[in-house]
């Protein structure tokens, strides 16, 4: 299925409802954020919550980076009241700037996570730097109308990952795969959802990304 190359390792809500905790216990060491939409509104500054998961996370022991393809004034302007690594003008999806990331942290793309919103950028291009990428729904849903084009293109896509996600969670265990530490976790946290919940679950992301 050729759509497969854009579906990312996880989706979630929110870039704040990430068990980094869960992950760090894992071996993961760095995280390479999107800006606009991922932790902030499109332009925004970084707001109470954003200064506090990014103390949280360097307390954890994180080393982060920032990847936006937006300007330099912009990404300075968020990074300001965080002071972290930052790339601007960052080419997603090439992956060559995630590379840069990782070497910026001092981390490799073993043990490093992207967080990002969009599909064809963020996701689309840790895939390709062959990093674990995570999903999450932007937090604007009114958007700016390229954003919402580019919302139109990957939606066939997302319904495509909707339903591998659906067959998965229906799957046997004798069928699986061995697992990767990231998917052993996420296993670990939903073996207490029964299948009916997880599927539910998939429909509420899916609805919320396209409302
Ligand atoms: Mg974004």
């Amino acid at each position: 299925m050729m759509f497969e190359r854009f579906f990312p390792d996880e989706w979630v809500e929110s870039a704040y409802s990430i068990d980094y905790e869960g992950y760090f216990e894992a071996g993961y060491r760095g995280l390479i954020f999107d800006i606009d939409n991922t932790l902030v509104p499109h332009g925004a500054d970084a707001d109470e919550r954003a200064i506090a998961l990014f103390d949280r996370l360097k307390k954890i022991g994180f080393d982060i980076c920032l990847l936006s393809n937006n300007k330099k004034p912009r990404v300075e302007r968020f990074n300001k009241d965080v002071n972290v690594n930052y790339i601007f003008k960052a080419g997603k999806p090439y992956s060559k700037n995630y590379y840069v990331a990782t070497m910026m942290t001092r981390t490799s793309v073993q043990s490093t996570l992207v967080i990002g919103d969009q599909l064809f950028t963020d996701i689309y291009g840790g895939k390709l730097a062959g990093i674990h990428t995570i999903l999450v729904n932007p937090i604007d849903k009114k958007e700016e109308f390229q954003v919402r084009l580019k919302r139109f293109l990957e939606r066939p896509v997302m319904k495509f990952y909707k339903h591998s996600l659906k067959e998965k969670v229906a799957e046997m265990p004798k069928n699986r795969k061995p697992e990767s530490k990231a998917a052993r976790m996420r296993r670990r946290k939903e073996k207490h959802f029964s299948v009916a919940e997880r599927i539910a679950r998939i429909d509420r992301l899916f609805n919320s990304r396209y409302t």
